[in-house]
């Protein structure tokens, strides 16, 4: 991707779209102009984003569709499946090193008080190491989104920050050139009652933040399951730290996964699409497993 420089001089000259709203010097005149903005990329110049889960398959694959029907992304979330089990495989074996070699010395504590203190240690010993092993060992699920299924062309990616995830997960959306457009943040503690993810600039701003629709209606879901879809999870998008709604993440009442992403009541556009439809990716994708 470029941009063209017309030069009043006559001149016209194309530079790499970074500089783009950049003051450039002529290499003909020495006149310094400034670049145009790079042209937003038209698959996130819309309102509304329908999405569709790819059913039985290990990895999670998303298409992303426009309202009249054209497939304009395609969003991959990779499983690791054999990774995984070799670090569950590692952890087991770890925990047990700390078993064995705990009992051992519990067995030559005698059946005292001592010995049975370092067989209760032995077990627990044995628990921390196969959680830390395995989370250790376990890979980090990133999610890409490209252009289509052909997967050449990157567009965005959404990079999970830590392994492991206690209290908080957090998530950074970078574009193809590397460059953080914004983070993500869920509350494990939180997300119990309601769901609920903050979305805040790299600066640390508030962006938006998504809740589920209704802390009722989330308090039913946790206590009777989804009921055959009745009880479907929908978001609602709030800017900053406001209370106006401006989008909204609902799942159509389908047997597949379908979304939709609906900022249309962000008139101007004052959220940037890029960011909000990898929001309503980690909405679904981020809130499985
Ligand atoms: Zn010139």
């Amino acid at each position: 991707m470029s941009v063209t420089v017309q030069c009043p001089c006559g001149n016209t000259y194309d530079l790499k779209d970074e500089f783009g709203g950049k003051s450039v010097k002529c290499p003909n005149c020495g006149t310094v102009n400034v670049a145009p903005a790079p042209p937003a990329d038209p698959a996130f110049n819309r309102d509304k984003f329908l999405l569709r889960q790819k059913a039985m398959s290990i990895k999670e694959k998303y298409y992303v569709w426009d309202e009249g029907g054209k497939v304009i992304l395609y969003v991959e979330r990779p499983a690791h499946f054999f990774r995984g089990l070799v670090a569950v495989f590692g952890g087991l074996v770890a925990g047990m090193v700390v078993l064995l070699a705990l009992l051992a010395a519990a067995g030559a504590a005698g059946t005292g008080t001592l010995g049975g203190i370092l067989s209760l240690v032995a077990f627990l010993g044995c628990v921390v190491t196969f959680i830390a092993v395995t989370a250790t060992l376990a890979p980090k699920r990133h999610v890409t989104f490209y252009r289509d299924d052909t997967k050449r062309e990157r567009v965005l990616e959404v990079l999970q920050d830590q392994k492991l995830q206690f209290v908080t997960a957090t998530y950074t959306l970078r574009d193809p050139k590397a460059r953080v457009l914004a983070r993500f943040h869920k509350n494990y503690l939180y997300n119990f009652f309601r769901k609920q993810w903050r979305c805040s600039s790299p600066g640390g701003a508030l962006i938006a933040v998504a809740k589920e629709d209704s802390i009722i209606l989330s308090l039913l879901r946790r206590l009777l399951g989804p009921l055959f879809g009745l009880l479907r999870t929908n978001f609602i998008i709030l800017r900053g730290e406001s209370d106006t709604v401006v989008g909204e993440f609902n799942r159509k009442m389908t047997l597949l996964d379908r979304y939709v992403l609906d900022m249309s009541r962000d008139q101007r556009r004052q959220l940037d699409r890029r960011i909000m439809l990898a929001l309503g990716v980690m909405l679904d994708t981020g809130e499985r497993r």
